[in-house]
């Protein structure tokens, strides 16, 4: 199913994700009709997959942003707190800033500075630089393990990156009520996406949806060791 939502521009790609029921309210599907994939990602951006995007990182495939906006939908409500941890290109920090809207703030945070860079200029191709100069949009440098815990607590908190571990700072920043999207294991190895759900009391509580592969959550220069702007 996921695979077969390939469109020729990014309304057709949304639309077949919505009948394939990948997309299943009208707030993700809002967010992904506005934001066009081809200002994130040069190569094929309207079939459903990651793509290279340099860095020796991928773009992830649509039906994961959207599986992602879907388990936090109850988080990403109008006037609530984001954090996308290895932001990358930037297209997820702009769809969880469209569902947060104008009382809403969403902090994207990647360690490689080329990246913070590339979202930068992404989201002026996409003409939503107005996000990131009002401040409901805020790309930061730094290790998406530790968090940024001056933008928090968070309502939702999403990983874009495999951690071999839970980081508990991730956990502590996130708010009562809040929810932490993250894929879990090791490198090309067997992952699983958890959720974990922190209560109204603080207590907290974890899930295993479902395997994924995704790129590793690790050292800067683990991942790229070449000129980083
Ligand atoms: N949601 C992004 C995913 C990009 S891939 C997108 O769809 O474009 C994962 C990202 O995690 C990469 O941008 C990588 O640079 C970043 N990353 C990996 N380890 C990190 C770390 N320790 N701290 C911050 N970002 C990290």
């Amino acid at each position: 199913m996921a695979w077969r939502c390939h469109g020729n521009t990014n309304l057709e790609l949304v639309q077949n994700m919505y009948k394939a029921q990948l997309i299943k309210s009208d707030e993700v599907l809002k967010a992904m009709q506005a934001v066009d994939r081809g200002n994130y990602c040069q190569r094929n951006p309207y079939e459903d997959r990651p793509q290279g995007i340099g860095f020796n990182i991928t773009i992830s495939a649509p039906h994961m942003h959207a599986h992602a906006l879907e388990l936090l939908k109850y988080q990403l409500q109008p006037g609530m707190k984001a954090l996308d941890v290895g932001s990358g290109s930037g297209i997820l920090t702009v769809y969880m800033a469209l569902m947060v809207g104008n009382d809403g703030s969403v902090v994207g945070i990647d360690h490689i500075k080329g990246l913070i860079d590339m979202a930068q200029e992404n989201i002026e191709k996409d003409g939503k630089d107005h996000l990131v100069k009002s401040g409901h949009i805020k790309l930061t440098v730094g290790d998406g393990r530790k968090g940024y815990p001056g933008g928090g607590p968070y309502n939702a908190i999403h990983v874009g990156a495999a951690a071999p571990t839970l980081p508990q700072d991730l956990v502590d920043q996130l708010a009562p009520g809040g929810r932490l999207i993250i894929p879990v294991g090791p490198e090309g190895g067997n992952q699983s996406l958890d959720q974990i759900d922190k209560d109204m009391a603080g207590k907290v509580t974890r899930q295993q949806l479902f395997p994924v592969m995704y790129v590793p959550l690790t050292d800067k220069d683990k991942q790229w060791r070449g000129k980083d702007e």
